[in-house]
Order: structure tokens, then C-alpha cells, then sequence
């Protein structure tokens, strides 16, 4: 199978944006064994999109477009591949209804071109979109199989993942099936990772050893081919203990597992309650463990404390613990860790103080974090120093919170 990718969107012609798509579908192919032989990209255009089209279904197996299945005018990707392979636009039922109930739910009026996203191809499987409003679509016509993918990476990426993978692996033959495992690190960069594994990612053959970067962390997809499982299974499970002896402390998962999941599941399993305190994230982690549903059974609520005098007021804070240590101390984050869990009489309190920057404070750098944990009657912190932007080091603040509660 040789594969083509085709970026639409004038904007990628008018390098107002990077084709990150085509590289993203690139190096995930790459992985399961699947040749990508041509990049192309076309315009919101129909005459030329077609003519890209008809060059492409001619020369390549897989046509994996991306971009134009928006509500607007200028989305004609559909349209366009419907026309060229002679098949009709239909309305997806299910599509249809997630697109109604989106619209009801917040609370807006739903204008006539918005059904036009739950239009797709006749006889084409719907990928699902869980985190936007077009859904993607699979067909095979004769030598091609077309597969169609919203623009916005945040949708395109997960979706590749989740559906088109799998989809992609039904279609292969047997003898060549992939099986492949995706490891989770956190707290190491990308660069580091790869440092360490370099030697391992040379010599790679079977299974292969790809890692990729996402927001804050780093992923390893380890994928092997055979045509046992189990002796696939076991080639993975030898490359998995060789990286991990290498990396181990950073490994956090695998696959589908986020650091955040994963915490919150251990909170709710073993029963525990947890209340934060929060400076510079300010709120961040009540809205990210708020985010899963039934927080109500782990996360009871919190305070956003981001002046000193409501350090002071809410939470208790001594005047002497500022005098001598900073509000930007192992010693604030502690306290003010305790006093939330006393107040709220949970079994855990989690807090964060810092510097988001971009300037210093109380002569600390940006990006000095400290994360109080006080669970039953233990209290302690953990100071950390993160690099990059406000919004980063907030980010990861937060992150580096849920990894000290997995722990
Ligand atoms: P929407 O419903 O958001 O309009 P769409 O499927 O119609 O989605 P486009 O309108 O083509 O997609 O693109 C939407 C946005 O997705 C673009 O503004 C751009 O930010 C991003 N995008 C589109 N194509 C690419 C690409 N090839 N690489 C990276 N980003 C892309
Ligand atoms: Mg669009």
C-alpha cells in the first residue's frame, strides 16, 4: 500500500500556515509500515483540487486528505472527491444528531451550513470526531481508499490515532499485521529521551521505536510486525524493557493512559478526597480534575489564593512565614496545602506557588514552582524549576501536581 497525503487549504499556499498535518500523517504511516510516496496540497479551489486528485488516485492507494470539511463556502473537499468518484453526499444520522444536540447544548442557533458537516459520502465509514464538529470519512473505490480528515490538528491528530490506525490495520494482510504500544513519559524532553535510546533507535528494525513529542510530555510508539501476536507481543515487550531500564523513572503509561487520568482514577479508587490551593496556576488544576466526570466523589473544591494578603486572610497564612521564606517557598506551599485540607477536611490538599514570569519575584526566576501535598497528617513539597512561557510553566506546574499524586 503506497500512500498519498493531500493538504487543502489556500492558506498552506499562502504560507500563512506550516503543512504540520502532512508531516503528523507522514511519520505515523511511516510507522506502520505504510510507503507515503507524495505530498500535495491544493487550494480551496474545485478545478484544481480535482486535477490533484485525479493525479493522485492514479499513481497512489491511499489518498489521505486533510483540511475543507468545515460549514463554510470555501470547505469543498467532500464536494469535490464525491464528484470525481462518482458518489453521492448523504446525511450521517449520528453526525447529525451530535451536531443538533452540540448547538443545543450551548445553547446556539444552529445556521443551515452546519448541517452541511454532517453530510458525507455514501457508503463511507464515519470516523468519528470527539473533539470538534466534522466528523472524518473512509471509503474504498476500486484501487483507491480515500480518507477524509478535518484541517484543525487538535481534531485531525486524535482522530488519525483513534480511528484511522485501526481502520488502516483491518485493511492489511495478515502476514504483515502491526502491533504497536505507545509509552508515556513525563517530566523529560523529547531530545533527552532520544539521547538516551539513540543507539536503540539506529539499529531499530523490529519493532520500530518512534518517539513523538506532545503538549509537556513525550510518547514512544513501539511497533512490531508479525504474524503471531504473541511473538509480536514478545518483541515488544523486550525493546519495552530496554528503553525502560534506560528511561524508567519518567515512564508514567501507556496508550490511550493520561498522567491525569491515571491520577484521578488512583484518587477514586482507593476513596480519597482531595482540595486545592492555587497561586500561580490560578485554578488550572481544580479545572483540569473537574474536567472528568464524577469529580464531585474525589475533588470537593478549592481556593484561587494568587495575593499575599489573601494567603494571609484565607488560608492562615503567618506573617513571619512570608518575612522569612516568601510566599514563593517549599515552606508557603506547605502550609498552605495543610490549611486547605483542614478547612475543606479532606484527606488530600494539593497546592501550587510560583513565578509564571515572565519577571521575577522575591528575587526567584520565573518558572521556580514549588507543590505543596499534605495527605492526612504527612505534609510535603517538591520544588521544581521549569523553563518557557507563562502559559507553559503554569501548564506544567499542574502536570508536575498530578505526577507528585501518583507517587
Ligand atoms: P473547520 O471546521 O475548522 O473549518 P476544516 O476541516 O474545514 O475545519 P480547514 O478549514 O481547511 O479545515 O482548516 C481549519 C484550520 O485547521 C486552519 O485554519 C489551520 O489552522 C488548520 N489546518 C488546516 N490544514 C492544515 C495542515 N495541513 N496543517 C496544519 N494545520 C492545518
Ligand atoms: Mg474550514
Amino acid at each position: 500500500m503506497n500512500a498519498e497525503i493531500i493538504a487543502v487549504g489556500s492558506e498552506l499556499l499562502l504560507g500563512q500556515i506550516a503543512n504540520t498535518n502532512a508531516q503528523f500523517i507522514s511519520k505515523e504511516l511511516a510507522d506502520i509500515g505504510v510507503n507515503v510516496f507524495y505530498h500535495s496540497v491544493a487550494g480551496d479551489n474545485e478545478n484544481r483540487l480535482s486535477s490533484v486528485i485525479q493525479t493522485a488516485r492514479s499513481r497512489s492507494d491511499l489518498l489521505i486528505f486533510t483540511g475543507g470539511l468545515g460549514p463554510t463556502k470555501d470547505d469543498l473537499t467532500k464536494e469535490t472527491i464525491a464528484k470525481l468518484f462518482q458518489k453521492e453526499l448523504v446525511h450521517d444520522e449520528a453526525a447529525l444528531e451530535y451536531i443538533t444536540n452540540y448547538f443545543v447544548q450551548t445553547n446556539r442557533e444552529m445556521t443551515p451550513n452546519n448541517k452541511k458537516q454532517a453530510l458525507i459520502i455514501e457508503g463511507s465509514a464515519v470516523l468519528p470526531n470527539d473533539n470538534g464538529m466534522a466528523p472524518g470519512m473512509a471509503f474504498t473505490q476500486g484501487n483507491n481508499t480515500c480518507i477524509l480528515l478535518p484541517g484543525p490538528p487538535s481534531e485531525m491528530r486524535p482522530m488519525f490515532n483513534n480511528y484511522v490506525i485501526p481502520f488502516l490495520y483491518s485493511k492489511m494482510d495478515v502476514q504483515t499485521k502491526f502491533h504497536s504500544r505507545v509509552l508515556k513519559f513525563f517530566g523529560i524532553g523529547e531530545s533527552v529521551l532520544e539521547t538516551k535510546l539513540q543507539d536503540l533507535i539506529e539499529k531499530q528494525s523490529n519493532p520500530t521505536i518512534a518517539p513523538l513529542a506532545s503538549e509537556h510530555e513525550v510518547t514512544i510508539r513501539l511497533t512490531a510486525s508479525h504474524h503471531s501476536e504473541t511473538e509480536a507481543k514478545r518483541l515488544l515487550d523486550e525493546v519495552e524493557q530496554e528503553v525502560l531500564s534506560r528511561t524508567g523513572s519518567y515512564f508514567y503509561g501507556y496508550d490511550d493512559e493520561t498522567l491525569e487520568s491515571q491520577t484521578f482514577d488512583l484518587l477514586r479508587d482507593n476513596k480519597l478526597t482531595i482540595a486545592s490551593a492555587e497561586s500561580l496556576t490560578g485554578g488550572l488544576f481544580s479545572k483540569i480534575i473537574t474536567d472528568f466526570p464524577g469529580a464531585s466523589s474525589v475533588y470537593l473544591g478549592g481556593a484561587v489564593v494568587y495575593s499575599s494578603a489573601l494567603k494571609q486572610s484565607m488560608l492562615k497564612v503567618p506573617q513571619t512565614l512570608i518575612t522569612d521564606h516568601g510566599v514563593v517557598s517549599s515552606q508557603c506551599a506547605e502550609w498552605m496545602a495543610e490549611e486547605i485540607k483542614k478547612q475543606t477536611k479532606s484527606d488530600i490538599g494539593i497546592s501550587f506557588t510560583g513565578v509564571a514570569g515572565p519577571d521575577a519575584q522575591e528575587d526567584k526566576p520565573a518558572g521556580t514552582v514549588f507543590i505543596g501535598i499534605s495527605i492526612h497528617d504527612q505534609t510535603y513539597s517538591y520544588a521544581i524549576k521549569l523553563a518557557g512561557s507563562r502559559k507553559g510553566i503554569r501548564e506544567r506546574a499542574v502536570k508536575h501536581g498530578f505526577r507528585f499524586l501518583n507517587q
